[in-house]
C-alpha cells in the first residue's frame, strides 16, 4: 500500500515546532509501519530529520512560483512505482494508473 502526501515543508504550527513532522508522525500511527509515505514538498521546505524518518521518499518542486506540480507528481509517482524494490516489505498493490504511467516515463531521479 501507498499513500501520498502534497505538503508545504515550511508549515509553522503553535503546537509543534515541526508541523510537517508532527503531522507525518500522526499519519504514520493511523497507517502503520507497513505502508509506504511518499511526500511532496515545496523547494524552501525546511526538511527535518523526524521527516525523513516518517516517510519512505520526498521529492520537491524545482521551480518557483511552482509551475512544475505535474513533473514533481510524476516524480513522487515513480517512487511509488519504485516501491516494491526499494521497501519489499510493503504490500503490493500497485495501481493500474501507476503502473502504465512507468512504462512510458524514465526512471525515478
Ligand atoms: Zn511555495
Amino acid at each position: 500500500m501507498r499513500s501520498f502526501l502534497d505538503l508545504h515543508g515550511a508549515g509553522v504550527a503553535e503546537c509543534a515546532d515541526d508541523a510537517e513532522g508532527e503531522l507525518l508522525a500522526r499519519v504514520r500511527a493511523v497507517v502503520g509501519p507497513e505502508m509506504i509515505i511518499i511526500a511532496t514538498l515545496d523547494l524552501h521546505a525546511n526538511v527535518t530529520e523526524r521527516m525523513l524518518a516518517l516517510t519512505n521518499a520526498m521529492t520537491a518542486y524545482r521551480t518557483y512560483p511552482h509551475v512544475d506540480m505535474r513533473e514533481t507528481g510524476v516524480r513522487a509517482g515513480r517512487h511509488a512505482c519504485a516501491a516494491d524494490e526499494r521497501w519489499p516489505a510493503a504490500g503490493r498493490c500497485m495501481p493500474s494508473a501507476c503502473r502504465s504511467s512507468c512504462r512510458s516515463t524514465p526512471s525515478a531521479r
